[in-house]
């Protein structure tokens, strides 16, 4: 079907005010310091405050419980905005969006009133919690349980990998099974609001390890949970009774709006390494000349333009789409592979075009080069978003 392009990247008055003010924010008060905090590993807690007040914990939450009640696509320009100025920082906002969505979409009225309004202004942040250290991908062989004990409260037991979010969260969606039996396995699996004490290593029934040492992404925890009898309340299944052994389906739902939310991350490290490169080349001189115009790096920008450009309209498509109530489970994973592979190819492009000084950390560009490669792993990696597209396409083009 062919479309104007313009109707994907157009924006209007209120897109181009938020996104403005977020790459103002971006320039003043992320990439000055993302170096410092990186190298150091550090919890960036002045931006996360300062996020707060600008009200970006509730983008998509609806105004009645207190958020902006923004639609996917202002969302996703906002994300891009952010991930330009230091991945880590959108990363405090993916999982907390991942669980708003949840509780939103799926959530009882009690589960939206008691949480929602805290989660729009940031007071309380939310992870949720699919991969264990055996199984990621696969995430129908995760072996993680809940009982339910005689008082009628649910005990969880198992260890899970990867919680981003995971110390600082007040709130964790953790999928379990409840039900090892169940065949398929998907309908034995429930997703649990399991609340916590946001920065306790250690509360009754849970353990959370220090965090995983990671090679960029820093900033920002990534840990294990360790449940041993962690106790839930009847009425934190999501949704409610009717939502146990609904966990996979509600999950697998949270992921494809998080794949255009990842594919929104690509693009925005996508753009920062395009403006990096820019401005390098046009600086560097080699053998009389600013090595933008030697044609093999004049032929990199222009691969990592077209990349760019491609990734932010396939991203913005899929986003509308999924704003107009239309099925777009094909369209986010396409978004989420070409973006995240945009990120990574213009991040080593932009590393290559900096010789020697990109492999300084002192140049900004090392820290994106380490950054980029997450967006390949996470919300399905790029293996697995070939095998949603491909078995999408099949579906949709029946010989
Ligand atoms: C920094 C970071 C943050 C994360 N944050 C979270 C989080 O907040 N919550 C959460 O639940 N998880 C999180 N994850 C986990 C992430 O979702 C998983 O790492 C991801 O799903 C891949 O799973 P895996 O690591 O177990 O790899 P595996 O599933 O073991 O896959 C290993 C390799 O095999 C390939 N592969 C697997 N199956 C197939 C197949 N059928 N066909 C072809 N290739 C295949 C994969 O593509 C990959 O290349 C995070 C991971 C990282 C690194």
């Amino acid at each position: 079907m062919a479309v104007a392009t313009d109707t994907f990247t157009e924006k209007t008055d209120e897109q181009k005010a938020i996104t403005e003010m977020v790459h103002q924010f971006a320039d003043n008060e992320i990439i000055p310091v993302a170096e410092e905090y990186d190298h150091e590993d550090k919890f960036p807690e002045p931006i996360v405050e300062q996020m707060k007040e600008l009200g970006l914990f509730g983008v998509t939450i609806p105004e009645e419980y207190g958020g902006m009640g923004l639609d996917l696509t202002t969302y996703a320009m906002i994300v891009e905005e952010l991930s330009r100025g230091w991945i880590s920082i959108s990363g405090v906002v993916n999982t907390h969006f991942i669980g708003s969505y949840l509780l939103m979409k799926f959530g009882t009225e009690e589960q939206k009133n008691t949480f929602l309004p805290k989660m729009a202004t940031g007071e309380i942040r939310a992870a949720f919690s699919l991969s264990e250290p055996e199984v990621g991908s696969d995430v129908q062989g995760i072996k993680s349980t809940a009982k339910q004990a005689d008082d009628g409260q649910w005990e969880i037991n198992g260890q899970k990998m990867w919680v981003t979010n995971g110390l600082r969260s007040g709130l964790v969606f953790v999928l379990v099974k409840t039900d090892t039996k169940a065949d398929p396995p998907y309908k034995g699996m429930t997703c649990f609001i399991c609340e916590k004490e946001p920065g306790a290593d250690k509360v009754p029934g849970l353990t959370i390890p220090p965090k995983i040492k990671k090679m960029g992404y820093k900033g920002v925890e990534s840990t294990e949970l360790v449940f041993d009898g962690f106790k839930v309340p009847e009425d934190r299944i999501l949704g409610g009774p009717e939502g146990l052994g609904e966990g996979f389906v509600q999950m697998m739902d949270a992921l494809e709006v998080g794949r255009v939310n990842v594919a929104a991350r690509g693009v925005g490290v996508a753009q920062r390494s395009m403006e990096l490169a820019l401005r390098y080349s046009q600086e560097r001189k080699t053998f009389g000349k600013p090595i933008a115009q030697h044609q093999a790096i004049t032929f990199k920008l222009a691969e990592m333009g077209t990349r760019l450009e491609a990734a932010r309209l396939l991203t913005m498509k899929a986003a509308r789409m999924k704003d107009a109530g239309e099925r777009s489970d094909l369209e986010a994973g396409m978004a989420k592979l070409f973006a995240s592979e945009a990120a990574k190819e213009n991040a080593e492009d932009a590393l290559r075009i900096h010789g020697g000084y990109g492999y300084s950390k002192e140049y900004e560009i090392e820290r994106i080069y380490r950054d980029a490669p997450l967006l390949l792993i996470g919300e399905g990696t790029s293996e697995i978003q070939k095998m949603v597209i491909g078995k999408k396409l099949l579906q949709r083009n029946r010989a």
